[in-house]
């Protein structure tokens, strides 16, 4: 459903649900900046900043909101240089203001550095609990903050290893961009979960987290960061060093399923709205029903639905209206406002599906607080017949720990309850998801994919108390 104004989840552990931008050589750095985070929004809208560098010193704005409303002309212009990179946040409830909004930045024996992370890492609490007991002190609960300790901590003299050093302490997710005094590095983890590319705009070398950002600033996509690489990209070039062993991959699936937007293409240039597309088409096939009309729920339903009615032959539409001014104001993470959050954000047009069997694509359930309203609200409102519910996305079974928000293991509906239970929760008249082979056989070369939120395969193990802490319970 509505991308902007996606409600915080968990209060279990900080996320870092993120979208990052850099550039490098171009003299209106900070802008081009500001415009990739404002295409990234949607990846995160707690809060955001930019960092730049003039060659001599790093300058640094960032702020609680959305990027629009963060960052002024006047702003901007406190941004100079020809290099900066940028961060959208997206937190859950105890997620920690502004001290977590990123880049983070810090002085140490070799100058200056920023960082600007997308993902998770799995022992950040255990390298934080290190370096605390070596006499770091931490100003933010972000685990992001650990690359910076442990570059500022180490003794070799070469920056350049000082990262590789961090990088392969860290374990998880990371996709991540340092900005020095006079060049920009990112780094992806080996698993490359979290999508990462290099385009170029009037000969300036930018890097983000999706394409998305790359057309609103007429920037030519090159290639995605590998998994384990590191990207220089200073006065000399781009240079590569490969500094992380990839022995597989584990793209995260759900950013094709609902993450990124789908006019991006990522993981190898695969664009987000085909996958989408076809997810719903598969769907489709797998789980036909006589239907007058198939409507989606939008904004992140819409590529699945028009799958889904192209395959079926049923006629699509927009049968839910989405309020697209809906503020911050209803982001509280009580079940009350949730359910209020639903009608406030959807509302059903009655002639498109008065007497109507009605088909609703939505890309996932994750608690089914949302289906169960909009089935609701589609019969009492819409005045439909029947409601079939269609989940372009197996049940998700179990959280993600590497960059997804998802609440814990017990509030995801399906990793206690059957299809069937959860089709009488929701009050639908059929329900039924994409299975798991046929989400397999549309991504290409699905061995490269992280699908633990649909079947427990965790690529990246993680320390035994962090899963208790997470309420993880393995079969
Ligand atoms: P729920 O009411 O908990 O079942 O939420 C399901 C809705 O949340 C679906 O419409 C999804 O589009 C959306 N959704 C899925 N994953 C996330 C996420 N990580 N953060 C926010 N919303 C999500």
């Amino acid at each position: 459903m509505d991308r902007n104004i996606r409600l915080p989840y968990a209060f279990h552990d900080i996320h870092e649900e993120c979208g990052i931008f850099g550039v490098f050589g171009h003299p209106e750095a900070a802008n081009l900046t500001y415009l990739g985070l404002y295409a990234l929004q949607h990846r995160g809208q707690e809060g955001a900043g930019i960092c730049s560098s003039d060659g001599a010193s790093l300058h640094i704005e960032k702020s609680i909101g959305l990027v629009a409303d963060i960052f002024s002309e006047k702003r901007l212009k406190r941004l100079p240089g020809s290099i900066a990179i940028g961060h959208n946040r997206y937190s859950t409830a105890g997620g920690g203001g502004l001290k977590n909004v990123q880049p983070l930045m810090a002085n140490y024996a070799l100058g200056s550095i920023a960082i600007a992370h997308n993902g998770n890492l799995v022992n950040a609490e255990q390298l934080k609990e290190e370096l605390e007991t070596e006499g770091a002190i931490f100003q933010s609960t972000s685990d992001s903050e650990v690359f910076l300790h442990l570059i500022a901590r180490s003794k070799n003299e070469d920056p350049y290893e000082r990262i590789i050093e961090a990088v392969r302490t860290a374990a998880g997710a990371f996709s991540l961009l340092f900005l020095g005094e006079s060049e920009l590095i990112a780094v992806r983890d080996p698993l490359g979960v979290r999508p990462l590319s290099i385009g170029m705009v009037d000969g300036a070398y930018v890097v983000a987290s999706e394409t998305c950002a790359f057309d609103l600033i007429g920037a030519e996509y090159i290639r995605d960061v590998e998994p384990g690489e590191m990207v220089i990209i200073n006065h000399n070039g781009i240079r590569s060093v490969p500094v992380l062993q990839s022995l597989r991959k584990a793209f995260c699936i759900f950013e094709f399923i609902y993450f990124a937007r789908p006019d991006s293409y990522i993981f190898n240039h695969t664009c987000v709205n085909t996958m989408r597309k076809e997810f719903g088409r598969q769907l489709a096939r797998e789980s036909m029903v006589d239907a007058d009309i198939v409507i989606p729920v939008p904004d992140s339903g819409v590529p699945a639905a028009i799958g889904f009615a192209e395959e079926s032959g049923i006629p699509f539409d927009f049968g839910l209206i989405r309020n697209h001014y809906v503020g911050r104001t209803f982001i509280e993470p009580k079940q009350t406002i949730r359910h209020f959050g639903v009608k406030i954000k959807l509302n059903p047009v009655r002639d498109l599906l008065n007497g109507k069997r009605v088909v609703v694509v939505d890309d996932s359930i994750v608690r089914g607080t949302t289906s169960k309203k909009i089935v609701k609200m589609i019969r009492e409102i819409g005045g439909a017949k029947e409601v079939h519910m269609r989940i372009s996305s197996p049940p998700t079974v179990g959280p993600c720990f590497y960059g997804i928000d998802t609440p814990t293991r017990q509030e995801l509906i399906a990793s206690s309850h059957r299809t069937e239970e959860i089709k009488k929760y929701i009050t639908a008249d059929s329900l039924a998801y994409l299975s798991i082979e046929g989400l397999k056989n549309i991504v290409p070369d699905s061995s490269n994919y992280c699908t633990a939120c649909f079947d427990n395969n965790y690529p990246i193990m993680f320390p035994k108390e962090k899963l208790e802490q997470m309420e993880l319970v393995f079969a």
